[in-house]
This record gives C-alpha cells, sequence and structure tokens, in this order.
C-alpha cells in the first residue's frame, strides 16, 4: 500500500506488515546482545557509544516507520513500539539514543526537502547521529518561550541563543533546532533548522544529571553559528510538534520496558530472599504491592499498544490525542511506582551497588518530567474530556 496522509498533521500509515513475534524475538536478541554489554562500560566512561548507534542502524532499528526509498522500514508505531520496549528492558536510556533518531529523523523526513531527507537517509544508515534541540533554560514546559534566535543574512541564518538538555547534543552530527524567526509572529514565526554541530560558532558543555546515563545530555549555545538558508525546514511548528505526540507512545513503551524488568527481578526476588524462615513474599504486604505493581505494568501495556494501533490506523490526530496522552501519563507514573516497590522489595540490599534496583529507581524519576510532564498530560486529557481547563 502507497504512504497516504491522512490529513497534514500525521505521519503515514505503515507501508508494511511484519510478523510482531519474530520482530520482537529480534529486537529482544539485539538488546541483549548490544546494550547488554555496552551500557555499563559507557556508563563508567560517561561517554554515548556510537558503535551501539551504528549497530542499531544495521539492524533496521534506526527509522522503523521511516519509507524504503531512505532506508527505512516502513513499518508502524506498533513495531517501533516493540522495539522500544525490548531495548528498554535491557537499558532504557541506550533505548532513548534511538527513539532520539526516530524522532528528529521523522521531521527531517516528513516535513524537510531533499536536503532535509539526505540528512535523514545518513541518520537510517547510522552515519550521521542526531539531536532534538528545543528546550532552553527558560522555555521547558513553554516550548512558545524559545528565545534562540534565527536572523537572515542573505542565503543563510544565523542563529544566537543556548538550549539546555539536549541529549546528545555534544555527539551529535546535526541538532534538528527550534528557533524564533520573527518574534513579532509569536508561534508562527519558529521554525525548525538542520544545524551542523561542528560549527565553530557552537559550544557544547555536558550537563551531569543522575539520569539518562550514558546518554548525555547537553548546552549549546549558538554564538552566531551560521545555517544555509536550504537547511531551514518549512514547516510550521504546529505540523512538527504534532508529531511528537508518537514520540510520546515510544516513551510510554519505554518506560513499560522499564517497568517490566524491575517488576520481573523484584517478584524473583521476593520468591527467594528468605526472611523468618519463609520467602518474603510469602508476606501479604510484598506480595500484594507486587500484585499492584503487575496491574501497573499490565495497564501501561494495554495502553501503550492500544495508542500505537490508534496511530497506525491513520484516524485524525484529535481523535487520538486522549489515547496518548493516556499513555504517557499513564506509563510515566506507573514507573515510579513500580521501581520504588521493587526498591523496597531489596531491602538495604537495594539500596546497594551490588543490586541493580537503586539506580533503576533513579532512571525512572525522569519519566513524569520529560516530553510533556504529567500536568502536561493531564490537560490535554482533561480538554479531551471537555472540561473548561485552561
Ligand atoms: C534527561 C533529560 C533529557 C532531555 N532531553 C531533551 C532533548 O533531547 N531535547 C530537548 O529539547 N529537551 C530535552 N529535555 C528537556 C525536557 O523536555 C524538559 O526538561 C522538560 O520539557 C521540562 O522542562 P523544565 O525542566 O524546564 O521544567 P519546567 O517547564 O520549568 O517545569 C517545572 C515543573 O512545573 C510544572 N509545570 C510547568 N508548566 C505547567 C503548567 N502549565 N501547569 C502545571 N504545571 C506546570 C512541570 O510539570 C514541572 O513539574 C530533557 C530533559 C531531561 C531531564
Amino acid at each position: 500500500m502507497a504512504a497516504q496522509h491522512i490529513n497534514s498533521l500525521r505521519t503515514p500509515v505503515p507501508l508494511n506488515t511484519v510478523d510482531r513475534d519474530a520482530f520482537r524475538d529480534m529486537c529482544r536478541s539485539f538488546a541483549e546482545k548490544e546494550i547488554g554489554t555496552r551500557w555499563q562500560q559507557a556508563d563508567a566512561e560517561k561517554r554515548f557509544p556510537r558503535a551501539f548507534y551504528q549497530a542499531a542502524a544495521r539492524t533496521g532499528l534506526i527509522g522503523i516507520t521511516a519509507s524504503e526509498d531512505i532506508g527505512g522500514a516502513g513499518l508502524g508505531s506498533y513495531e517501533e513500539a516493540i522495539a522500544m520496549e525490548e531495548m528498554s528492558k535491557v537499558n532504557p536510556n541506550l533505548a532513548v539514543a534511538v527513539l532520539v533518531q526516530n524522532v528528529a529523523g521523522s521531521i527531517l523526513y516528513e516535513h524537510g526537502s531533499a536536503e532535509h531527507r539526505e540528512i535523514a537517509r545518513r541518520t537510517i544508515a547510522g552515519e550521521c547521529l542526531v539531536a532534538i534541540t528545543i528546550t532552553e533554560p527558560e522555555a521547558g514546559n513553554d516550548i512558545q518561550n524559545v528565545q534562540t534566535r534565527a536572523t537572515r543574512e542573505g542565503d543563510e541564518w544565523v542563529l544566537d541563543g543556548m538550549k539546555s538538555f539536549i541529549t546528545l547534543g555534544g555527539d551529535a552530527d546535526v541538532l534538528v533546532t527550534l528557533a524564533q524567526t520573527d518574534s513579532k509572529l509569536g508561534r508562527r514565526g519558529m521554525r525548525f533548522f538542520a544545524v551542523d554541530r561542528h560549527d565553530p560558532n557552537i559550544e557544547v558543555s555536558q550537563i551531569e544529571t543522575y539520569v539518562n546515563r550514558p546518554a548525555p545530555t547537553y548546552r549549546v549555545t549558538f554564538n552566531k553559528a551560521r545555517v544555509p538558508e536550504s537547511r531551514r525546514l518549512d514547516a510550521g511548528f504546529a505540523a512538527i510538534m504534532a508529531g511528537f505526540n508518537r514520540e510520546r507512545i515510544m516513551v510510554a513503551a519505554r518506560w513499560l520496558g522499564h517497568m517490566q524488568t524491575a517488576l520481573n527481578w523484584a517478584r524473583d526476588y521476593a520468591q527467594t530472599r528468605r526472611q523468618f524462615g519463609r520467602p518474603i513474599g510469602a508476606n501479604q504486604s510484598i506480595a500484594f504491592a507486587l500484585a499492584q505493581a503487575h496491574v501497573d505494568v499490565e495497564a501501561a501495556r494495554r495502553l501503550t499498544y492500544h495508542a500505537a494501533e490508534r496511530w497506525d490506523s491513520g484516524v485524525p490526530l484529535r481523535d487520538v490525542i486522549l489515547d496518548v496522552s493516556a499513555a504517557k501519563l499513564h506509563s510515566t507514573q506507573a514507573v515510579v511506582r513500580v521501581t520504588q516497590t521493587a526498591l523496597h522489595v531489596g531491602g538495604g540490599w537495594g539500596l546497594t551497588t551490588e543490586l541493580p534496583v537503586m539506580r533503576w529507581a533513579l532512571d525512572a524519576l525522569v519519566a513524569p518530567v520529560t516530553v510533556g510532564s504529567v500536568e502536561i498530560q493531564l490537560r490535554a486529557i482533561a480538554k479531551e474530556m471537555g472540561l473548561p481547563v485552561d
């Protein structure tokens, strides 16, 4: 079936179908081989392992939903969610590097010119790492307050401003950057630019976080960085931001994988760890906490894949927003609860570096904060319910 735009705010419906069980098995073995063996050393060295990105590209996990003419697999969000879940079961932070490539890449190939599509093709091929460069010190959830200025000079644009929290910002080759071209126009003046990160007028410095390692986040400063006009994306802010709803489904899948791993570990530990002559899981309080966590995980699974299926069905964006926000909201809250439960089940040992569970609980803390926080999702859901919330 040929790609078809259901409406201008939506991505194409999937081109291909796939045996989903076989696809999941393939993603699982990739994650065990390429993430399981790599993430701890990369974390200790505080650097992103580029070889992981290249391996993901070779395996076809970059550009899962992109069309085949630029090297994509032409699959749906459902398959992208499967990949995200399986990778995140091993480590959600290397998984997020793939997520960033898929989101930034899709901005380029869905909305860009032939030149942008060529960058996306190279990203999918493992030759051009990209970063989403939106957030600023004074523009977090309030993206419309972006202050980075783009000023036209002949055939070029000159960028000035500072971005913060840019995942892989110092590792990337191209920064897919949101800037204001005309502050009088507000959000209508905002445009994305595919900026060469190696421009000497760009400075990067790492922001040390407790989370997301080993996919570091950076401050990125543009000091009169120059970008050719041909690197400006024509599409308006609203059209591109609509696509970010798909990113929210992937975020839900990311935290689904992570919480499943934490729950599996806690269930096994509760069966084997003995106190007072019996497994700790024989105590109702522990068993019930794990039963509750199981329901959190299963609800996350259903909401995430339901949202992905709705997205892939091609219904208009307005008819899928509620599903997307519900999945994102639940998954990002549930992962905190489930990892806290696992931490509690681990007792004092859970707080040591000898067990992985404290690290999992720390990683989960970023979930409710990014890609539209809990409050932003609640507001979207309330609006869809017809409530007069501002
Ligand atoms: C590890 C990590 C990786 C990131 N990667 C990227 C990246 O690759 N690219 C990128 O561009 N950005 C990235 N970000 C930025 C991320 O998207 C922002 O941190 C996020 O948008 C929140 O912005 P903020 O931190 O400024 O919080 P703020 O927007 O200042 O929010 C602070 C608190 O106020 C609440 N709040 C804000 N507005 C409202 C409202 N209207 N109603 C109710 N409550 C509200 C929020 O929910 C939150 O609890 C990353 C962040 C982190 C921590």
